[in-house]
């Protein structure tokens, strides 16, 4: 059996990095929200797929959103964190780094009932020194490490030391680090985890090369976004050609290319699972139920 961790970040269409020349936060609570429409799709389609997956969702959509976060606790699957307020990690200061990820995670666990212990960046912006935040807060495991260098925007993490197994790095025993996988053709390397990536390449390509890196790691992890399914989303302009056609680009096809994707990796012999289940399957003496370590109030409250 090949583990296959479908994972998808929970936000809204304007809240992008993309779109946020258009969008500041500001104007965030004036647009109509899609959000809860989009992920019911991909609730359907894992439902019908009888798939549990891990769903990094924002703090910010928990909270005018709850019945959403219940219907996929319900569901099965893992409730994991993308922050709050979808700013990008690498420009909060350290501090305001920890007020968002604690905010978050405690809107999150006051309403599903569950115990967070994932985390995902907003656009994979993350360095040692928030790693270190989000272990000293109690997460247990990040999944923030996309090692396609040409973007602009993907944090530059390091040598994280040998891996457990391909991809999955064990940080100062008290965290662990699940990577998005790439793939080497000739001198480039190319994201095979999802995003723009799996609706920009033709689809044929992307499952090859989902087919190589299974063979490479033994196993396979994607992502994709809420409005990645919602092909009706509004177009605005304003963004810039490149921003825009990264967030455009080939939407109506997301959900079609996401069913012949699951159907190649059942018939490869794929076991889905959580994010957390792969790693305590992995690193059986990770019990992540472990105790919070003592930082989990925020500094504004503690001040
Ligand atoms: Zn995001």
């Amino acid at each position: 059996m090949i583990p296959c961790l479908l994972t998808f970040d929970v936000e809204d269409w304007f809240q992008v990095e993309n779109l946020r020349a258009v969008f500041s936060p500001a104007c965030w609570e004036t647009i109509p929200r899609r959000v809860a429409e989009s992920t019911r799709v991909i609730l359907r389609l894992l439902a019908e797929s009888e798939i549990r997956s891990t769903f990094f969702i924002l703090g910010w959509v928990a909270e005018r959103e709850p019945e959403l976060v219940r219907e996929i606790a319900k569901g099965g699957h893992e409730i994991a964190s993308h922050g709050y307020g979808h700013v990008l990690p690498m420009q909060l200061t350290p501090v305001q780094f920890r007020d968002d990820v604690i905010r978050a995670r405690k809107v999150l666990e006051d309403v599903s009932g569950r115990e967070i212990v994932g985390y995902r960046a907003p656009s994979f912006s993350i360095d040692r020194e928030r790693l270190a935040i989000l272990a000293g807060c109690g997460f247990r495991y990040d999944s923030s490490r996309h090692p396609f260098s040409i973007h602009d925007r993907y944090a530059r993490l390091g040598n994280l030391g040998p891996p457990v197994v391909p991809g999955l790095y064990r940080l100062d025993g008290r965290m662990v680090e699940l990577e998005l996988p790439v793939e080497r053709m000739g001198v480039l390397a190319l994201p095979v985890s999802g995003g723009g990536y799996f609706r920009l390449y033709p689809a044929a390509l992307f499952r090859k090369l989902v087919s190589r890196a299974i063979a490479h790691r033994g196993y396979y992890v994607m992502y994709l976004h809420s409005w990645e399914f919602d092909p009706a989303q509004p177009r605005v302009h304003g963004a810039g050609l490149a921003r825009s056609v990264r967030h455009y680009i080939n939407l109506s096809r997301t959900l079609s290319r996401m069913r012949e994707l699951i159907a190649m990796l059942k018939r490869q012999g794929a076991c889905f699972a959580t994010a957390r289940e792969f790693i305590e399957g992995v690193l059986p003496s990770e019990a992540m139920l472990r105790e919070r370590a003592p930082c989990a109030e925020s500094s504004a409250s503690s001040a």
